[in-house]
This record gives C-alpha cells, sequence and structure tokens, in this order.
C-alpha cells in the first residue's frame, strides 16, 4: 500500500487540514515531551530575561510527533514571529538569503527536514547562525566580490526525523538540541481529549483511552482516528464516542488492538515466513515488500520497536517472540539459535 493512503500514515495528509487549529498555542497546552519542555521553559525564560534571541534549536524524533507545533509554542512564548519552510523547499544559497533578510529582530526560522539541505546552502547558513551574518559573492569573474551582509538576531529551529543524518558541522552549531519521544496511551488520551473539545466531538473517557492506544503514540494519528471514528459515532450512538464504537469503527478501519494496519502485518509476516523471523538486512526487507528503506526507518519501525515486535540487531531486523504471539503464530526459534546469529555477526 502507498504511504499515503495508509489511515495511519505518520505524515502529513490531506484531510489534516484541522491541524492548525488543533496546535497548541502555549508550552502549557503542550502535552507530554517533559523533559524537553523544561528544559526549554528554562532556555526561553533565561533568554527573556536577557533580552536576547532564544539559541538555536534542534528538534529530532519520528513524523507526528509535534516538532512543528512546538516551533510555534516557542515562537508564541517568546513573542516573535515564526517563519516555516523545509530544506527541500531550499534550493539556492539566494533562497535562504531571501528567508533570512526578510527576518525581523529575534524572529524564528524554522527548517523542517533540515538534513535535507544541500551542501552549498549549509555553507552560507554556518556564518548566519554563528555571527548573523551573510556572505555574498556579487558578479562573476575577475570582478566577482564578496560582501558581507548583517543578518538580525535570529533563532533557527531544525527538525529532523534522524539526528544521525546531520552534517557534524550543522548539528554542532544548534545550542540546544532536543529529541522528541513517543507518547504514552494516557498523554494521547488527553490530547485526543483536548481536540475533541475542539472540534466539538463528545467523547467519554473509555473512547479517548481506546483510540490511544491504538494511535502508534502519535498525536498526528491520534488526531486523524479522533475524525474518522467521529463518522461511526454519529452514525451508530448519537454522536458520542464510546469504548464501544471506538472499537467497531477502528476495526472497521482495519486498524487492530495495538494500532497496527495491513501493512505493518505484512511486513512482520514478510520477516517470519521468508526470512524465519530475521535478521535480514534493512535493504533486502525493503525491497521484498516494495517500501522505501527510509519509510521502513522513519515510519514503521519507531512504534514496532517501541513496542517490541522488532530488533535491530547488526546483521539486520528480528521479528520477536512477541510479536508472533500476536498474530498466533508459532515461535519455533529457540533462545539459543539467537544468541548463535547474534555471536555469527561479531565474528
Ligand atoms: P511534526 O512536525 O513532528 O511532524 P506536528 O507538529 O505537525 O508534527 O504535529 C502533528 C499534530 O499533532 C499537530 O497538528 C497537533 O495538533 C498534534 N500535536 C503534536 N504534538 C502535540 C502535543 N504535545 N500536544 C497536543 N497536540 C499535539
Amino acid at each position: 500500500m502507498e504511504e499515503e493512503n495508509r489511515i495511519i500514515t505518520t505524515n502529513e495528509i490531506a484531510e489534516d487540514e484541522h491541524e492548525y487549529s488543533l496546535r497548541p498555542k502555549a508550552l502549557s497546552e503542550y502535552i507530554g515531551q517533559q523533559k524537553a519542555k523544561e528544559n526549554l521553559k528554562i532556555f526561553i525564560e533565561a533568554a527573556k530575561q536577557r533580552g536576547e534571541s532564544l539559541d538555536h534549536v534542534l528538534l529530532y524524533g519520528p513524523p507526528g510527533l509535534g516538532k512543528t507545533t512546538l516551533a510555534g509554542v516557542i515562537a508564541n512564548e517568546m513573542g516573535v514571529n515564526l517563519r516555516i519552510t523545509s530544506g527541500p523547499a531550499i534550493e539556492k544559497q539566494g533562497d535562504l538569503a531571501a528567508l533570512l533578510t526578510n527576518l525581523g529582530q529575534d524572529d524564528i526560522l524554522f527548517v523542517d527536514e533540515i538534513h535535507r539541505l544541500s551542501r552549498s546552502v549549509e555553507e552560507i547558513l554556518y556564518p548566519a547562525m554563528e555571527d548573523y551574518a551573510l556572505d555574498i559573492i556579487i558578479g562573476k569573474g575577475p570582478s566577482a566580490r564578496s560582501i558581507r551582509l548583517d543578518l538580525p538576531r535570529f533563532t533557527l529551529i531544525g527538525a529532523t526525523t534522524k539526528a544521525g543524518a546531520l552534517a557534524a558541522p550543522l548539528r554542532d552549531r544548534f545550542g540546544v538540541i532536543s529529541r522528541l519521544e513517543i507518547y504514552t496511551t494516557e498523554e494521547l488520551a488527553t490530547i485526543i481529549t483536548r481536540s475533541a473539545s475542539i472540534l466539538g466531538i463528545e467523547i467519554e473517557e473509555s473512547g479517548a483511552i481506546e483510540i490511544a492506544s491504538r494511535s502508534r503514540g502519535t498525536p498526528r494519528i491520534a488526531n486523524r482516528l479522533l475524525k474518522r471514528v467521529r463518522d461511526f459515532a454519529q452514525v451508530m450512538s448519537d454522536g458520542v464516542i464510546t469504548k464501544e464504537v471506538a472499537d467497531h469503527a477502528l476495526k472497521r478501519l482495519e486498524i487492530d488492538n495495538l494500532g497496527l494496519d495491513a501493512s505493518d502485518k505484512r511486513m512482520l509476516l514478510t520477516v517470519m515466513e521468508h526470512y524465519d523471523g530475521g535478521p535480514v538486512g534493512l535493504d533486502t526487507l525493503a525491497a521484498t515488500i516494495g517500501e522505501e528503506s527510509d519509510t521502513i526507518e522513519d515510519v514503521y519501525e519507531p512504534y514496532l520497536m517501541q513496542i517490541g515486535f522488532i530488533t535491530r540487531t547488526p546483521r539486520g531486523r528480528v521479528v520477536t517472540r512477541k510479536a508472533y504471539e500476536h498474530f498466533g503464530i508459532d515461535y519455533r526459534k529457540t533462545e539459543n539459535d539467537y544468541t548463535i546469529s547474534l555471536f555469527d555477526e561479531k565474528e
């Protein structure tokens, strides 16, 4: 199945259009991510007391966990403007120069997928981040000369799904590096209840928990499932989302009690049936199920690893006993087999 066609895709799709109104504006409304929030609160407070711009911030973690939202919250708490762009959208040095020279004092530039910036753009980003200056070449050939343009002090907030994909010199220029974690069921239930009240949907606590536990630890999915379940509630129970309605709706949408859909199932079963549970290399697996390696790493795996269905070993991915049990398939591998295969890899 195309990633975009999955209800539980973590990528943004057309029906997430309400996302904007569902985005919390203040740090106090931003649910979960305690560690990131506590640190940011102090950095924001300190920067405000000194009357300075906030240090550059790098946010990393799987899609849909609230990186863009958090950038908006930070801008709001700092009382400055936010400009949103993305790595692939900044094609030339001139594109970045135009963005930077249009920023106001202390404004925030949010660059999503910052690991996809080109080398040449990165090059002019470094002095901009460090010295708030742009070195621009004017003219061509022997008459070309470089001029230095002063920029207002600004804050760069970069977001990426993998901090490891970032060039070290770029990573080193961020003063604050925060990793966003997958949400607990309780946190997601709180997010769902909050979104329901904004959208005017009536939901019982048990209904919110049912949706939350099937949302793969991801607020974007939680909000999307909430909207889908609402349709069933309207027809089945006067619009109120109860546990029964949520369960019925999610079954109809083919999302199982752990939030797994047909694509997850296909991937796990492929490893079990064709590779005897693994280890199987990422690229081999990607080719077998016809997916991009990146999609497997960024979208499928974070949640499957979180619930302990897949582990990464040096020789590839291994499906665990827990996953076999979930699908009611006999786990033939002995612990011994597994130890030996791990031992092999080190040889
Ligand atoms: P990312 O930028 O990491 O892909 P977003 O910031 O776009 O994710 O978040 C997706 C949606 O999830 C947002 O529209 C927002 O409504 C919701 N969301 C994310 N994080 C939170 C949070 N901590 N509390 C409440 N809602 C959240």
